[in-house]
């Protein structure tokens, strides 16, 4: 309020001056006197606008450009020039984080890609450049998906399921594998993260290797040593006391040695090999004939299994593959449940997707275990896996094969009543039966 009363104070005191003119000289020199000095002020502030003007189309707004003022005029460019002053101090503040901030974000050994909301580049550090092949200053603003084109990065960023990383084999950079994962943040932008790999493939590709190799180069001597065993046992001079039981033994333990190198030739298999080879139309209803006919032998008729086929529509995928994981868990159903106990075998269509079910009434497992049992060599009770024939690997190579299906397994159990392992193949892979 006193602001304002400071400001008309100029213009009530001319017009009292005008007033005291108007009755000593008459309206006429009093009006004329007004008019001068209403022009007067007019000039005044029209100069310092056109002066402000000028500062405002000038490229530096630097404090010390801002042009001096008097009266009314004065106050306002002070105001101006604590308002720059205060907006070039955070700016300067706001420049030193960010720049402290692209120092940290170089010295990451991880690559990081700022992608906006229609997934163009925003910025990247020199990692992610030199992980992808991306160069910052040509390519900012270019669709990520330019850059990198691979088939696999492009589904995974479309499917917008970024809870685990994806590897690629081969980037723009020939000779490095990287692992990459999108963090989604803000408003749909996303953080792409790379990290080189190559070391660690290196090694796991070794590893697979050596197994792959251990296990082949075993299966021969051991196919000599059971087939000797074999006609040791059926020699009467030999076979007789603790011979006997000393080839009985040695024949057994043969024979797991036999199905542990087979289990681990087929997990190196599946792991070596990307994806499917021989992907065809399985037919379903025979291929789980078919199995029921080994587990009833692998039950001697202990057992009651029942095989409920409730779609005849095939499914998209390896035979050989499925085979094992079906066979896997129906022998585990048999291996695990008492004489006596029910095994239910099912396959049906369901929601669209097609629903495979082994159901026991064995002995159940508990659900701390439950988690861990598609880890390799996991066992509840290693003698007893070991008495029934299992090599610890069964689920391992279920869990694969599945992966390579896009296929899930859900297991549920209760001790001592019995388990259910319920695998769901995606509607992509199952093929109608009118097909
Ligand atoms: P194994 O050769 O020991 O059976 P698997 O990988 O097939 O190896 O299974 C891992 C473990 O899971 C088994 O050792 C067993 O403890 C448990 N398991 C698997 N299937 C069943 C089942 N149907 N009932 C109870 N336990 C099971």
């Amino acid at each position: 309020m006193s602001d304002i009363w400071q400001r008309s104070f100029n213009i009530i005191f001319i017009i009292f001056i005008t007033a005291v003119l108007w009755m000593i000289f008459g309206a006429v020199k009093a009006l004329l006197f007004f008019g001068v000095v209403m022009l007067w002020i007019a000039f005044h502030h029209i100069r310092y606008l056109a002066a402000l003007e000028r500062w405002l189309r000038l490229s530096d707004h630097s404090p010390a450009s801002i042009p001096a003022g008097s009266g009314a005029w004065d106050d306002v460019f002070a105001h101006l020039a604590r308002y720059v002053r205060q907006h070039s101090q955070s700016q300067e503040l706001l420049s030193l984080a960010l720049e402290r901030m692209r120092s940290v974000t170089s010295a990451m050994p991880d690559g990081i890609v700022i992608l906006d909301e229609t997934d163009r580049i925003e910025w990247c550090n020199p990692v992610a450049e030199q992980h992808l092949g991306i160069n910052l200053s040509l390519d900012t603003g270019q669709q990520i998906t330019y850059l990198v084109r691979q088939i696999p990065f492009v589904e995974y960023l479309a499917a917008r399921k970024y809870s685990n990383p994806l590897i690629l084999n081969q980037t723009r950079q020939q000779g490095i594998i990287v692992s990459l994962q999108l963090v989604p943040y803000g408003y749909n932008q996303k953080l792409l993260i790379s990290r080189d790999i190559t070391r660690f493939e290196k090694i796991e590709t070794m590893r697979r290797d050596f197994i792959a190799n251990v296990s082949h180069e075993l299966r021969t001597p051991l196919t000599v040593i059971s087939g000797f065993l074999e006609t040791l046992s059926a020699d009467e001079n030999v076979n007789s006391g603790f011979n006997k039981r000393a080839l009985v033994l040695m024949s057994e333990q043969t024979t797991r040695m036999q199905r542990l190198i087979e289990d681990l030739l087929i997990l190196s298999r599946l792991e070596n090999e990307q994806s499917i080879v021989n992907e065809k139309a399985v037919e379903v209803t025979s291929l789980l004939r078919g199995i029921l006919q080994d587990a009833e032998s692998l039950s001697a008729g202990r057992h009651q299994i029942k095989l409920n086929i409730a779609s005849q529509d095939q499914l998209l995928g390896s035979e050989e593959e499925l085979r094992s994981a079906f066979g896997n868990l129906i022998s585990n159903a048999i291996r695990y449940t008492p004489d006596s106990g029910e095994i239910n075998i099912n396959w049906e269509k369901r929601d669209g997707q097609g629903l495979f079910f082994v159901q026991d009434s064995g002995i159940g497992i508990e659900p701390e275990h439950i988690p861990r049992l598609t880890e390799r060599f996991y066992r509840v009770d290693s003698s007893r896996s070991r008495e029934t024939g299992g090599t610890g690997l069964g689920l391992a190579i279920v869990k694969h094969v599945l992966s390579r299906h896009q296929a899930r397994m859900e297991i549920t159990s209760q001790v001592g009543k019995g388990s259910r392992f319920t695998i769901w193949f995606p509607a992509k892979r199952l093929i109608p039966e009118n097909k």
